[in-house]
């Protein structure tokens, strides 16, 4: 399948016009109406004048208005920009700055969804965004803020029917913000084809087979490439029934599992961890397991003895993946039907190659078993590039190849293990993290000299944000004090718990802080 995107989601409203595409609690949209009402999103955006090759930004939780929108952003010929829903205004702001976004889709939040006021506040900001349009709980509702439509109510007097702007497949579809160790976070440029390709790759890996309507359980969010692809574009791609939970919540998760027969649960390590520790109370794991055909794990590395505690109470073995926003993302995979390999990111899916190269080089490395490399990655899933970076994307492209900044080896039969990131990127609870970006906001607090930030093992969460930091001379401020200030600073996911006050940061001949030798 080539073209727009949202062909995907043509294709499947013409087959099965009447199956569940979408399930939300009580609320159910088949593909008919879903594709209608991506239609009228695609309308709304043409009448106020947004134009083939724009991009528009989306800041919504998990709920079926994030795949509307999605959709119909794709068919105007426009790009989306899927923000974290727990970026602050300011966040917004260099988002929609950055992006060049024409329009901006926000959902309003309710006390349990909370993007409320702060997501808004970036808009203000950012005068080439002329478009603002609140996502409101209530579809009737009027628009609760000055200068933002409602859009239930502005779509709902568009109709239903939409020609898709006919894109080349090498036209962006998604700008997928991301970063390395390089700062200010940076939108991967991905292309119609790419994320077509990955999807199709998924279903291929995953037996998926539009005959047997999967129902896959959304617990990743979806502003992130893994929850995008691998369940609402696979889900599209084979018309399967994507069953919605706004956030993780490992005991409601087992509930839906049960109640809506799950077949298809994706998750990152953390929240595999989770629905283990809430297994005691009363759940019917055998229930759940009788539907559960494929269990996915991606985005960190899962610890061996959640892969295993996992297997023994489900019986099903779960299938680790490995990728990158720029990759669109998957890349390796362990296969379906084949034992995996313990701590293994599986093997390259088709068409895509991985190599070993020396860091720092485009080298392929040579040696046996156990050298490492950085992964280097070629293919269908490879971006663009960064948006309007070229200088950060000759940095890690060339030649069609991308280096990812993992470290890893291979084994005699071509199956992947990272062994490290090389990359300094703290994952918490399944969230990327930027140490230079929480650095460069500590620096500007007053009693701030210089900080460096660092992931820390975390039970819970994988990893913790620990900031180490030195104080200007003759200012004072406690470690609980920098906690709170940066929690006001900085989204939830985001923000140090554990400051450290230090005379002296250990630095390298060039003055570089040396990050290993901080813990
Ligand atoms: P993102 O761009 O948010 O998708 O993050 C990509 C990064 O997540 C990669 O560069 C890896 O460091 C990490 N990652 C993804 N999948 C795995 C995995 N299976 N094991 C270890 N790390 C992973």
């Amino acid at each position: 399948m080539h073209g727009n995107l949202a062909n995907l989601l043509e294709s499947s409203a013409e087959r099965f016009p009447d199956r569940d595409a979408v399930v939300l609690g009580d609320n159910r949209l088949s593909y008919a109406q879903l594709n209608a009402a991506a239609n009228q999103v695609a309308n709304l955006l043409v009448s106020r004048g947004v134009q083939p090759g724009d991009t528009v930004a989306l800041s919504c939780p998990n709920l079926p208005y994030f795949t509307i929108v999605y959709f119909g952003i794709l068919k105007a010929g426009a790009a989306v920009v899927p923000l974290n829903v727990l970026l602050k205004g300011r966040e917004v702001a260099y988002h929609l700055r950055d992006s060049g976004a024409t329009a901006y889709f926000c959902f309003e939040g309710t006390p349990e969804l909370p993007i409320g006021t702060e997501g808004y506040a970036g808009f203000g900001q950012v005068e080439e965004c002329r478009h603002f349009f609140v996502i409101t709980a209530d579809p009737a509702a009027a628009s609760p803020l000055e200068g933002a439509e409602a859009m239930g109510r502005a779509m709902a007097s568009q109709p239903p029917t939409f020609d898709t702007v006919d894109t080349d497949e090498d036209d962006t579809a998604v700008v997928l913000y991301t970063s390395g160790t390089t700062g200010q976070p940076k939108g991967a440029e991905l292309r119609h084809r790419n994320m077509l390709d990955n999807a199709m790759a998924c279903g291929g890996l995953f037996d998926a087979d539009a005959q047997r309507q999967d129902v896959y359980l959304c617990v990743l969010p979806l502003f992130h490439s893994f929850g995008q692809t691998v369940i609402q574009n696979t889900a599209c791609a084979f018309g399967g029934t994507v069953v919605m939970l706004p956030r993780f919540d490992a005991k409601a998760a087992l509930q839906l599992m049960l109640s809506t027969q799950v077949t298809f649960f994706a998750g990152v390590p953390t929240m595999y961890w989770g629905l283990l520790g809430a297994l005691d109370e009363g759940v019917d794991v055998s229930a759940i397991a009788k539907n559960l055909r494929i269990a996915v794990s991606g985005g960190a590395a899962l610890p061996v003895e959640v892969h295993r505690s996992f297997e023994q109470r489900f019986g099903i073995t779960i299938l680790e993946g490995y990728g990158l926003s720029e990759t669109s993302p998957v890349a390796s995979f362990s296969r379906l039907g084949q034992r995996p390999r313990v701590g293994s990111i599986g093997l390259p899916i088709e068409g895509v190659q991985m190599q070993l190269i020396e860091p720092g080089t485009w080298t392929e490395i040579t040696g046996g078993p156990d050298a490492v490399g950085e992964i280097a990655i070629k293919g269908h899933n490879v971006m663009k590039g960064y948006l309007n970076r070229p200088e950060e994307t000759a940095a890690v492209m060339h030649d069609g190849w991308f280096r990812t900044g993992d470290l890893a080896r291979r084994d005699e039969d071509g199956w992947y293990y990272i062994v490290d990131r090389s990359k300094d990127m703290i994952i918490r609870g399944g969230y990327n993290v930027y140490p230079r970006e929480i650095e460069e906001v500590l620096l500007t607090h007053p009693a701030v000299s210089l900080a460096a930030v660092i992931g820390v093992p975390d039970e819970r969460h994988g990893e913790e944000i620990k900031a180490y930091v030195i104080l200007a001379k003759g200012a004072s401020a406690t470690p609980e004090e920098l906690v709170a200030w940066s929690k006001e600073q900085m989204a939830a996911y985001k923000y140090p718990r554990i400051v450290q006050i230090v005379d002296s940061l250990p630095t390298t001949a060039t003055g570089k802080i040396l990050k290993r030798k901080l813990s």
